[in-house]
């Protein structure tokens, strides 16, 4: 990969070190599962377990041994799951889906919740998973109907959540149900829920294009201490914003990874393939092709870390600038993916290949997290908040 773009005024010298070093664990590891395509979570449970094993968790939360602050520090984040991306889409969702589901903990947990579920996730023995959308729910998150209602020192969660990704398998489900303190998104509290708790079953498996390990779970009056409540009754639904805003630039940075390897890929194979007596390389329209292609990643490159940066270093919200980050990566890199194929010809659709993997495997990323359009939305209203 071209790391030529660290020497943007976004990084330390700790960001370049940091990704060379995890550039070359990538590297050793993640060939051997590039064509896994996930579903049964195996692949990614090994793949999460060595990440733990080596200490590259320890990036994903902040005051840890490992990392490079008190906070969260997006750019490495960022560089991580642009790495991943880049090696194999299976290594980038093993990462980040329990990552995703652990921020929450980390932000707002208390001292009690972190001290619990932090140190087994380090280790890679606690796998975490986000729970949130519901067959009914997905973009309009606030008006989910999965209920939890008090009963004396518990309470008893009933409702099915859809997509959750690593359902089945995952040690403690972070999940988001209604409490109704108040109509809508004020009504709302997150739970820690254990994966073993009685009334918990997975419904389904959904085979889907990305090699995620997603499903449908029912949880028939499962009940959980009021302990396990995390963060304040009623203040659920920030508490998810607030960690899918942190994880949209990585979003956009493992697209951008992706997006790398397609146009890697395709400068390799239009030196190689010869059509009119030359290489493909020298036809302009090849050529016209592969600047588009590189046009579409720095721009990506140039949002996705100016995302992660303002957040290092301002600690303000970056609501705007995340979106724009995921919106405009994923799009660029479903486009990338598309030119490598037409690079490729007939072997751009031949399944195993690279870029045909990828074709599919990117797909996905511009619905999760937000889908494109929830994105504009989002963009939208800031814009328009800062004009009244
Ligand atoms: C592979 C995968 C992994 C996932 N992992 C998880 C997970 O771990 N945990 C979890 O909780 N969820 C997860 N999700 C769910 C994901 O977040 C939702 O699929 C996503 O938010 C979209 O919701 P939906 O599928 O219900 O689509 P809908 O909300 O039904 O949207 C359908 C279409 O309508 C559009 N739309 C909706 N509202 C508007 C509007 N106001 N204006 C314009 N257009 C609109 C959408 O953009 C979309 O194009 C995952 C999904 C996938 C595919």
């Amino acid at each position: 990969m071209d790391h030529r773009y660290l020497d943007w005024p976004f990084f330390d010298p700790f960001h370049r070190t940091f990704a060379q070093e995890f550039g070359e664990w990538a590297g050793a590891v993640l060939p051997q599962y590039e064509d896994d395509e996930g579903g049964d979570g195996r692949a990614a449970g090994e793949i999460w377990r060595r990440l733990a094993a080596d200490k590259w968790l320890d990036h994903s939360l902040p005051g840890s041994p490992g990392a490079a602050g008190e906070k969260h520090d997006l750019r490495s984040l960022c560089l991580m799951r642009e790495i991943l991306g880049y090696g194999a889409t299976i290594g980038d969702v093993a990462f980040s889906e329990p990552w995703l589901a652990v921020m929450p903990v980390a932000l707002y947990g208390s001292r009690q919740q972190k001290r619990e579920l932090l140190p087994g996730y380090l280790r890679g023995e606690l796998l975490p998973a986000f729970a949130l959308s519901e067959p009914g729910v997905g973009s309009d998150a606030a008006a989910l109907a999965t209920a939890a209602r008090r009963d004396g020192g518990d309470y008893v969660i009933t409702g099915r959540k859809m997509w959750t990704s690593n359902a089945g398998l995952a040690d403690v489900y972070v999940l988001f149900a209604r409490t109704f303190e108040a109509p809508d998104a004020g009504g709302i509290s997150a739970f820690l829920v254990d994966g073993g708790l009685p009334g918990i079953t997975l419904e389904e498996r959904l085979p889907v294009l990305p090699p995620h390990t997603v499903g449908v779970l029912h949880f028939q009056e499962v009940r959980v201490p009021a302990s396990r409540l995390l963060g304040e009754p009623g203040r659920g639904f920030p508490i998810a914003l607030a960690a899918l805003e942190l994880f949209r630039p990585t979003v956009g940075a493992a697209t951008l990874g992706m997006a790398r390897r397609a146009l890697d890929a395709a400068l390799a194979r239009s030196r190689e393939r010869v059509a009119f007596k030359k290489p493909i390389s020298e036809h302009q329209l090849i050529q016209a092709k592969l600047a588009d292609m590189a046009v579409k990643i720095d721009a990506a490159a140039l949002l996705v870390y100016r995302a992660a940066w303002l957040h290092d270093a301002g600690g303000s919200r970056i609501t705007r600038e995340a979106a724009m980050a995921k919106l405009f990566a994923s799009e660029a890199a479903q486009e990338v993916v598309d030119q490598a194929q037409q690079i490729f010809g007939g072997l751009g659709v031949k399944q195993g290949l690279a870029v045909e993997r990828l074709y599919r495997h990117v797909r996905a990323f511009r619905i999760f997290d937000g889908t494109s359009e929830i994105q504009r939305l989002i963009i939208a209203k800031d814009l328009l908040r800062e004009q009244k």
